[in-house]
């Protein structure tokens, strides 16, 4: 088949975080082809994306042959190109990946098979999955067996007010829960060091993004310091060529590229080969939203899966319908074609 049209947009989100990015600026990309069938994506950028892709693409788009997953790599590279003189991170890269996962949806419901199987197929049907955010005691009512708490350096209380949140978060969820911290770059080596030993007690699994994706060198020096409390980061990275770099500085046992941001399930594809030659762990950011997860189903990504479930009294309005819910602390990867949800036209 043929792409005939391409069109991103940016959805009227109901339920904005903050300022100019609610829904962590995500767009929603459509693609159309010559056999009918239509595919969806999502990336990232917001409406900086749009104009990448509506204006500068889909002239290169229109008209290219879309009949095995080796032509949606092959349109990836000629997107990279063509985009790298203002590219090869950042926005260019968020619209890239919603690009690429349309293509994947497309070729999907083509062929009538769930993107976990254009992947070659699926070692697993379910994915336990992890919820982030700060109702422990909700996220154990549920079922979940692992919880990421968010945490943001303010000062010096922050040690004990840390260990009290985690403490909370142990006793919710039970001793053999995995627990985690997301510090979203707000601590330095320092803290991280202080931190590990203060909280060496509650068997945490990993520090997430404790500096920023460019001091990879401080983050190698901190892996050895923190053991066995494992180093993760990396959604803030994009494509197989800036995990190269972590890869190279070895700077973190965990990586953690957002399949909406990385530049999709073909750069997905190209870092976890990678991470695979060096011995990192793949474990996506947001891995519990079907992008993510028909690429963790289908390689050797970590089994574990982020979902964001909000809190018991403000639960996220879904833009995709049909999203597999956490059951008893595990995800059933969809078996319908492409990525299996649909669009809620109420957003558009
Ligand atoms: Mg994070």
């Amino acid at each position: 088949m043929k792409i005939t049209d391409i069109k991103a947009i940016y959805p009227k989100y109901k339920q904005p975080l903050a300022g100019w990015r609610p829904h962590l600026w995500q767009i929603v990309v459509r693609v159309e082809s010559d056999s009918g069938v239509v595919g969806y994506g999502y990336g990232g950028g917001g409406e900086a994306a749009l104009p990448i892709i509506n204006g500068h693409w889909r002239d290169l788009l229109i008209g290219q042959e879309l009949n095995a997953i080796g032509d949606i790599a092959a349109v990836w590279d000629v997107l990279y190109q063509a985009s790298l003189p203002y590219g090869r991170k950042g926005v260019a890269i968020m619209a890239l990946s919603g690009v690429d996962l349309a293509l994947w949806d497309l070729l999907g419901r083509a062929e009538g098979m769930p993107v976990s199987t254009l992947l070659g197929g699926r070692d697993r049907e379910q994915i336990r999955a992890y919820a982030t955010g700060t109702d422990s005691q909700w996220y154990a009512e549920l079922g979940f067996t692992a919880h990421k708490l968010p945490v943001r350096w303010q000062d010096e209380r922050d040690y004990d007010a840390t260990a009290q949140l985690v403490a909370q978060a142990r006793a919710a969820l039970g001793p053999d829960a995995q627990l985690m911290l997301d510090c979203y770059m707000s601590w330095d080596a320092d803290v991280t060091r202080r931190m590990a030993a203060h909280l060496a007690s509650y068997n945490l699994y990993w520090f997430e993004d404790v500096v920023t994706p460019d001091q990879l060198a401080a983050q190698a020096a901190l892996r050895a310091d923190i053991g066995p409390v494992l180093l993760a980061g990396g959604e803030h990275e994009f494509t197989h060529y800036g995990f190269r770099e972590i890869a190279q500085a070895n700077a973190l046992d965990i990586w953690q590229p957002d399949i909406t941001w990385c530049g999709g399930i073909t750069a997905g594809l190209r870092i976890v080969d990678l991470a695979q030659q060096v011995g990192a762990q793949v474990i996506p950011h947001r891995g519990g939203e079907v992008w993510g997860l028909h690429l963790i189903a289908a390689t050797e990504c970590v089994d574990l899966a982020e979902v964001l479930p909000g809190t018991r009294a403000a639960q996220p309005d879904p833009l995709w319908l049909n999203e597999p819910p956490v059951v008893d602390g595990v995800i059933i990867v969809p078996d319908t074609p492409g990525f299996g949800v649909v669009l809620n036209e109420d957003y558009v």
